[in-house]
């Protein structure tokens, strides 16, 4: 589960893997953090791998806002057609949902059609379905 305040923009290297592990947004991302969008910043890496990718960082990071703040993000392909993919998103407080839905991404023009999202969950979204069809397109060829 990612961190509802980032915003992935590049995939992490996965240095020191061998099997890279499966991370909320498939693969580990390097982005932004924009709990305060007075002062949007690009935490050190650590900081990225340890909390912005995997959510659950309201007693550990002094950017979270706290208060009714949700927890964190997670993404689930329900279905995988050959034209499309379904995917849902559940918006975490407390383990609890308090947020969720269901995107229909089109595999031809990579049109994302659902509920409306923040910018912040859109751009999750679209990171979290560039790793699945990296490594989709990955096992096929195997
Ligand atoms: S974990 Fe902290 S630094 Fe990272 S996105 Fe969330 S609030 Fe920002």
């Amino acid at each position: 589960m990612a961190c509802p305040f980032f915003v992935p923009s590049r995939r992490l290297e996965n240095a020191g893997w061998i099997r890279p592990p499966r991370l909320p947004l498939g693969d580990p991302f390097a982005g932004a953090c924009h709990a305060q969008p007075a002062d949007i910043v690009e935490p050190p890496e650590a900081q990225q791998r340890e909390l912005c990718n995997c959510g659950y960082a309201r007693t550990r990071c002094d950017r979270f806002p706290g208060g009714s703040a949700p927890d964190a993000v997670r993404f689930s392909v329900t279905d995988d057609a050959p034209a499309r993919l379904l995917v849902v998103y559940v918006v975490e407080k407390d383990h609890a949902p308090v947020a969720h839905g269901t995107l229909e991404y089109s595999i031809s023009d990579a049109s994302l059609d659902g509920p409306h999202l923040s910018d912040v969950l859109l751009r999750q979204a679209r990171a979290f379905l560039d790793s699945y069809l990296h490594r989709r397109s990955r096992s096929a060829s195997v």
